[in-house]
């Protein structure tokens, strides 16, 4: 038996595209696929959830407008290219459905096995999750072969890559057709085998723990760390100042699943990172981290 779909059982060009959940991602998925003539059907739990997707997608594109990025017309027609819905069964039309629902394990096995039910053999599932093992994923599926993760970045419109992870049983053919997707979409894949943190994070979440490090041994004051980091290695933002705005629990939440993961202690959350947490110092959402806001 093959381990592989056979391409051709793939061969339905990507018309329609469902995600799942309109929040933060699922919104900004939805429009980056509408903005590229793509069929988007954006489902959530409730009425409430899809309008407030859909408005901040209206929003967005009023923002490009305003700025002149993009037409009075291509605003009205990335609207059209959407429907929201609160029912699954709306999925039916679409070959691919990405699924940008909160980032809870249970949740998002429940969510695929509610698609396995309805969607036909032959479509791609993909997942925006940032931190759930996609092979472990794929395994509760029916179609793990036809399962990837699609990892992109907020605010997605405006963010150019996304990374396509492959767990260990994802087809070539269901990479290529998601590659071919990203690309439709303006943005940059690159391709990452399922492992904690993917590629970005996995860089770039232990490089702020460093710097807390560094902070807490009395090296230089946050502002020299981060001017260093910028001017020295061109970074836009500087780690201490990137983690106020990423949220110092996330932080600390990741180095604990890269410890637990890897069992290497080169993953030890920085004790400074778990006092300011313990304190409630949680970066620009509480007012205060390593700076004041
Ligand atoms: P969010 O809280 O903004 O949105 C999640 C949405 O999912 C909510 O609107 C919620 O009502 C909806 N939802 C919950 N259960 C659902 C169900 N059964 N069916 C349909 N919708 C459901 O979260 P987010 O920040 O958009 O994150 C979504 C996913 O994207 C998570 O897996 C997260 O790890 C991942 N991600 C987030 C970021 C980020 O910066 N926020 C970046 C990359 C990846």
């Amino acid at each position: 038996m093959s381990s592989t779909s056979p391409n051709n059982s793939l061969g339905r060009e990507i018309q329609t595209v469902g995600v799942i959940g309109a929040g933060t991602m699922g919104n900004g998925i939805a429009q980056a696929c509408a903005v590229s003539g793509i069929q988007v059907v954006m489902i959530d739990i409730s009425e409430a959830a899809v309008q407030k997707g859909l408005a901040t997608i209206s929003g967005s594109l009023d923002r490009l407008l305003k700025k002149d990025k993009i037409s009075a017309e291509a605003k009205a027609s990335a609207l059209a290219h959407i429907r929201i819905s609160t029912d699954y069964a709306d999925l039916k039309e679409a070959q691919l459905v990405i699924e940008a629902a909160t980032e809870n394990e249970a949740l998002k096995v429940k969510i695929l096995q509610q698609l396995d039910a309805m969607l036909a053999p032959d479509v791609i599932v993909a997942t925006n999750t940032s931190s759930i093992s996609i092979t472990k994923l794929a395994a509760t599926t029916q179609r793990a072969d036809r399962f990837i993760g699609m990892h992109f970045f907020n605010p997605v419109p405006m963010m150019a890559l996304v990374e396509l992870i492959r767990g260990l049983q994802t087809s070539d053919a269901t990479h290529a057709k998601v590659k071919t997707l990203a690309e439709t979409l303006g943005k940059t894949p690159i391709t990452v085998k399922n492992a904690p943190g993917f590629v970005v994070n996995r860089i770039l979440i232990p490089m702020i723990n460093e710097a807390f490090f560094v902070l807490a041994e009395g090296l230089a004051t946050p502002e020299d760390i981060d001017a260093g980091m910028k001017l020295g290695c061109n970074q836009p933002i500087g780690p201490l100042a990137l983690a106020d705005m990423i949220g110092l629990d996330v932080c600390l939440a990741v180095m604990d699943v890269y410890m637990k993961e890897f069992n290497d202690s080169k993953y030890r959350p920085a004790p400074l990172l778990k006092e300011y947490v313990a304190a409630g110092w949680l970066g620009r959402k509480s007012g205060r981290g390593v700076y004041s806001y």
